[in-house]
This record gives C-alpha cells, structure tokens and sequence, in this order.
C-alpha cells in the first residue's frame, strides 16, 4: 500500500509499535506524508474529537477507536487512554494514536508517549501542523511578521482542572510578547481578556477568533480585546478555537486568501502602515 507514496525510505510500522501522530488542524491535506504512511500501516488507529472523519477513511482496513475527551474537563481517563494503548501494542497491533495538530502542542503527546515508554512499548513521534500556526494561517493570519513581532506566546486558557492556568503570569505575557495565541481559550476568554488588559494592553488591540480552523465550518472573527466578549456571543462562536492577539491580526486585510479562493480580488493595502512596498528591508 506504500508504494503510492513518493519514494522515499519510508518507515515500517511494525506489531507491537505506538506511533504518536498529529493529524494537523483540520483539512486532511495538511496531514504530513509521514502520517500517511502510518495511516496506510496501521492495525488500529485511536484518534482524538479533534481528527476529522475524512482522514480516518483513508485508513479503511484499520479498527479506529475514539478516545476523544472534551478540552477542559478533568482529565480522569487519560491513563486509560495510555493504557488502552500499551495492551494493544503488547497485543501485537500495529497502533497509530492520532491527535489533532502537533502531538507535543498542548495534546499531553509527551505524558502518552512517556507511558508507552515506561512499559517498554517502542514508539516514533510524528510532528503535525498545530491549529495555532497552520490555523491562524488559514484565516490568513501570520503568526510572526518583522513589522509586528519578535516572538510569539503560545498559551492555553486551562489547566488540568479546566481552570485558567493559575500558574501563567499574565502580566509578564502581556508586557513579553506582541503576539499571543491562545488555545482552548474560549471559556475563560473574559477572564484571559481581563488579565491582558489590566496589564497595559489596549482595549482596541486587535484580535482574531478562528474557530474550526482549516475545515469547510472555519469562522473568522476579527474583534478586540475590549469587546472580544460580547462579539464572540453575538456571533455565536463555540471551540474548537484559536484565539489570536496582536497587530498581526491586521495582516488579515491583505492575505485573507480564502477569500480570494472564493473570487475576491486581491486587496493592495498596507494595514501595518509601512508606508512602503512590502519587500524592501
Ligand atoms: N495538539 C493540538 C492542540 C490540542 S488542544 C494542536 O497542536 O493544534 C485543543 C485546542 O486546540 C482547542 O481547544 C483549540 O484551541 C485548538 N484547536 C485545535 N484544532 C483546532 C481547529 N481546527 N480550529 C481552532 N482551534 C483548534
């Protein structure tokens, strides 16, 4: 079944292996062909709320097993999850735990694969595309631009007990980085708002809502961060969703290419004010 795929020495996932894969934000095409590959091997596939149906048909001959939970909750069945995974490794299976995005972003990749590790199950990570880049990047978002950032802050808006991350230093987030990208962000966003403003960013920062990033249900909402509450109400925005912070919102003027995908003209504007072409230094 491999041989469809470009040639390549790809890797041969054997019985008794786990490999950890992330099936990226959404639209099967940004599966990495290493994922295919693993997808056209595998005995048994144990996959995430966030993987979309179309990617698991591309694995007809695979047992695919759910094993979602949903962001924010406690996480009780997470060491059944790692253990369901070693008895079937053990058991001789050839086993694909697929995640959505990265399996090393936010998804608890490392505490399965310490697991799996532990009990002497061999694995191989596989590295997706994490929604807060390849996500943003569909609303035509950059996460780093040399007129808007030096660095970028990827944050999640719970900890394990579906909190906000008592532990996170908002105020040094605020004032540390001029793009913040927020996942699992959705239920706490006015506290997270809050905190961001209290510690010296404007109320009129831009901010970007990407819900269902990358799929056909993709919503985009551009907003701020003092009326960020009230707009993702009143458009009735639900998660999966990434939420971005900072003036590389503002880019969106120019590179939303979905819309030109749709039949609009490409737009010469200059949201970030340069005041000069977009190529000179
Ligand atoms: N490992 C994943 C993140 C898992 S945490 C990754 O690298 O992308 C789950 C959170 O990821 C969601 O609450 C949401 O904030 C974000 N997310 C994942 N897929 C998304 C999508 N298609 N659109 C918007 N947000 C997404």
């Amino acid at each position: 079944m491999i041989d469809s795929l470009p040639s390549h020495p790809w890797p041969e996932l054997q019985p008794g292996w786990v490999w950890l894969c992330g099936a990226g934000p959404g639209d099967p095409g940004l599966l990495t062909l290493h994922a295919l590959n693993a997808l056209r091997q595998a005995d048994v596939i144990v996959y995430d709320a966030l993987v979309q149906e179309a990617i698991l048909d591309w694995a007809p001959q695979a047992e695919h097993i759910y094993a979602g939970k949903r962001g924010g909750k406690p996480s009780a069945k997470q060491r059944d999850i790692s253990l369901r995974l070693v008895d079937l490794a053990r058991a001789g299976k050839r086993v694909l735990r697929l995640k959505g995005g990265d399996p090393f972003v936010f998804g608890r990749g490392g505490e399965e694969a310490q697991t799996l590790v532990q009990h002497d199950v061999p694995i191989r990570i596989i590295p997706g595309i994490s929604a807060g880049i390849g996500g943003l990047a569909y609303a035509g978002i950059p996460v780093t631009h040399r007129d808007v950032n030096q660095s970028v802050t990827f944050v999640t808006g719970h900890d394990q007990s579906g909190n906000t991350p008592g532990s996170l230093d908002w105020r040094a987030i605020a004032t540390g980085s001029q793009v913040i990208v927020i996942y699992m962000g959705m239920k706490h966003i006015a506290r997270i708002a809050g905190e961001l403003i209290s510690a010296g960013r404007p109320l009129s920062e831009p901010v970007a809502v990407v819900t269902t990033a990358t799929t056909e249900a993709q919503q985009v909402l551009e907003t701020t961060l003092g009326t960020i509450v009230d707009d993702i109400d009143a458009a009735g925005l639900e998660p999966p969703a990434i939420i971005c912070v900072g003036r590389a919102v503002e880019m969106r003027q120019v590179l939303d290419w979905q819309a030109m995908a749709a039949g609009a003209a490409p737009r010469n504007l200059d949201p970030l004010g340069r005041g000069r072409p977009a190529e000179s230094a």
